[in-house]
């Protein structure tokens, strides 16, 4: 049934409207098994962490830019119905070596490092005991509306926020030279580890280009995994290397946005649609 739909929708290309009728018949016949922190049911593979993706966390009207108001709420809807967030290295303990997860795992991610994390998100992470990652571009650090290195130095110190690498100077990978490529990686790397004291141990793709070319070379810079901007969740099958993220927009209503993005990644899943 799951596979002919599939078919259908990829063959005929039905758009919106279908799909969406489609997913509410499947989340009405499903809703009695389906636990509050759907999402995160237990499949084959185990339990599933839900990454979301940011990037702003501020005022401006913008599809990247989630208002701290709208982020603040999703944290506290996080919070009350029994979430827990991780952090990128819990998650790969926890697929690697059997390291026990939360109920509900979540991991929150942001791109870019912008300032606004540090003035906007990072109260408020504190404030309902949530812990991100945020993956910085280290030429940026310091420049107008980054981060510096100083708020990161304080917020990675403080054990709310893994600061991990998005490069030197976030170029698509798949453009450059694998000598380009060899730098981005360990320059980052190394730039934040000396001036952090940490080890880092994840990237994020910039503009989410990778192949598996690029996953190698990734893998031999020393990072133990790499983070896509392609829809999806993770559990213990899944490619360390293209961990696959759930990204958060500020729409005409954002929370309602978040919710069903919160919930319908299993349903989308099973529909074979965001894994085409
Ligand atoms: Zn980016």
């Amino acid at each position: 049934m799951y596979r002919m739909i599939a078919r259908i929708v990829a063959q005929k290309r039905i758009l919106l409207p279908v799909l969406f009728a489609v997913a509410v018949c499947f989340l009405v016949v499903q809703r009695p098994e389906r636990s509050k922190a759907a999402g995160n049911a237990d499949s084959v593979n185990g339990p599933k962490v839900i990454v979301l993706n940011y990037h702003k966390v501020d005022y401006m009207n913008h599809s990247l830019s989630v208002q701290p108001p709208d982020f603040e709420q999703q944290m506290a809807f996080l919070k009350d119905n029994g979430y827990h967030t991780v952090t990128p290295h819990e998650m790969y303990m926890a697929f690697t070596d059997g390291a026990p997860l939360p109920t509900n795992p979540v991991l929150i991610t942001f791109d870019d490092g912008y300032a606004d994390n540090y003035t906007y998100a990072y109260p408020i992470l504190k404030k309902y005991d949530m812990k991100a990652a945020i993956f910085v571009i280290t030429s940026l650090m310091g420049k107008p509306g980054y981060l510096t290195w100083g708020q990161a130095a304080e917020m990675e110190a403080s054990g709310v926020v893994s600061i991990e690498s998005h490069t030197v100077n976030h170029g698509s990978l798949t453009e450059l030279t694998d000598e380009q490529v060899r730098y981005e990686l360990t320059e980052a790397k190394h730039d934040i580890e000396q001036r952090l004291g940490k080890e880092v141990e994840f990237l994020a793709y910039p503009t989410g280009a990778y192949n598996l070319h690029i996953a190698s070379l990734v893998q031999e810079a020393g990072y133990k995994g790499a983070f896509t901007v392609r829809y999806g969740n993770m559990d213990r099958a899944a490619n360390f290397y293209a961990i696959e993220r759930v990204p958060i927009f500020h729409t005409s209503d954002t929370f309602a946005s978040f919710l069903e993005r919160l919930k319908f990644v299993p349903l989308f899943e099973r529909i074979g649609w965001v894994k085409n």
